[in-house]
């Protein structure tokens, strides 16, 4: 059947937007396919979501709730969508952490191709290409999947977030097959999760990131800057790497992919792994002392100066224009 399934990607009771840019996707395969696309959630009670998914237009909302879909952990997740899949043509997240880290074991369970990372749907007839970034951005590799289901996961920042149909589709739910021996190894023990009032990374609509210059004042100088943007901080790996900040910070080739409509790169030198994970970017602007450093090929605005003391005069020029 030519038709495409949107696993949902839920969390704290809620839709993370992650799972609009993967139903813009199946809209646009679903067409191409001549089929239709329908929504997969997971979880012990989704209840709570099920309005706000039914309202995506989708033919159906599947629905598999079990004890032990509670939390996120691959090995309970995956045969459920594995078992729900198996009779679409596609299957499609974010290539989110949660993506990336279910969609291969989901597809290993089908024995389907896996295309990552995707940035453009392509067809040939019914038959879909998939366009996808390699070697940090370099290069683009168009594929095709040649197993009966294609298993596929899209970049956020590729594909705008899915509007409301205002719709609403019929929900069915899935009986959950029993956990295999995998699984039963497997215990949910407790989240100690970060509390950040800062909007997230890769949904946020303004990004600071900061580089190895920073030093040990990475948060010092980048917070009240941040503050005023009400901006999301990011970083490059040579200021995770030593210490100067927290490692979810990182963008790029190995680390998150944003495309705000800002971003800020101070002291970051852009090498081509860095510009992997940001020169999406609507516009960007980078702060660097150095005026051949690579970075300023891909900023739409540049200033050379010295960090420490360009930083804290546009923090307090932007905080008095505001209060303004
Ligand atoms: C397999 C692989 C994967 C990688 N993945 C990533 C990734 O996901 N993300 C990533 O970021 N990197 C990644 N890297 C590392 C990448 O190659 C670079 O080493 C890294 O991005 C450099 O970080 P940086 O720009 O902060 O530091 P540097 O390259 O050291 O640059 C620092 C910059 O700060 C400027 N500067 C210094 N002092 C000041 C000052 N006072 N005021 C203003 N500017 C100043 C300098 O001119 C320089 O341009 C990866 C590398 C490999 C091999």
């Amino acid at each position: 059947m030519a038709n495409v399934l949107v696993l949902a990607e839920i969390s704290g009771g809620k839709v993370k937007k992650t799972t609009h840019s993967a139903v813009t996707f199946a809209r646009k395969a679903a067409a191409l396919l001549g089929g239709s696309y329908s929504i997969l959630a997971l979880g012990s009670d989704v209840s709570a979501v099920l309005g706000e998914l039914a309202a995506l237009g989708a033919d159906k909302v599947l629905v598999a709730e079990a004890p032990t879909l509670e939390h996120y952990l691959a090995e309970h997740y995956a045969p459920v969508v594995a078992a729900a899949a198996g009779s679409f043509r596609v299957l499609v997240a974010t290539a989110s952490a949660f993506g990336k880290d279910l969609l291969p074991r989901v597809a290993a369970r089908l024995d389907a191709g896996y295309a990552a990372d995707v940035t453009e749907l392509l067809s040939e007839g019914t038959s879909l290409r998939y366009k996808r970034p390699m070697f940090a951005g370099n290069a683009f590799g168009i594929c095709r999947i040649e197993s009966a289901v294609e298993v596929v996961s899209v970049r956020q920042s590729a594909f705008t977030a899915a509007e409301p149909t205002g719709s609403s589709s019929p929900v069915e739910r899935l009986a959950v097959p029993a956990a295999g021996a995998g699984a039963s190894r497997i215990e949910w023990v407790n989240l100690e999760q970060v509390k950040n009032e800062r909007p997230e990374l890769t949904e946020a609509r303004v990004v600071v990131s900061g580089g190895r210059a920073l030093k040990e004042q990475f948060y010092e100088l980048l917070n009240p800057f941040a503050d005023v943007l009400g901006a999301a901080i990011g970083a490059s790996r040579a200021a995770c790497d030593n210490g100067y900040c927290a490692p979810d910070l990182q963008v790029g080739q190995t680390g998150k992919v944003v495309a705000p409509a800002l971003y800020f790169a101070v002291g970051i030198s852009g090498a081509i792994q860095h510009l992997a994970g940001m020169k999406s970017s609507k516009i960007i602007v980078a702060i660097n002392k150095d005026g051949d450093a690579p970075i300023f090929q891909v900023a739409d605005y540049g200033l050379v100066g010295d960090l420490f003391k360009v930083l804290p005069e546009l923090t307090t020029k932007l905080r008095a224009l505001k209060d303004a």
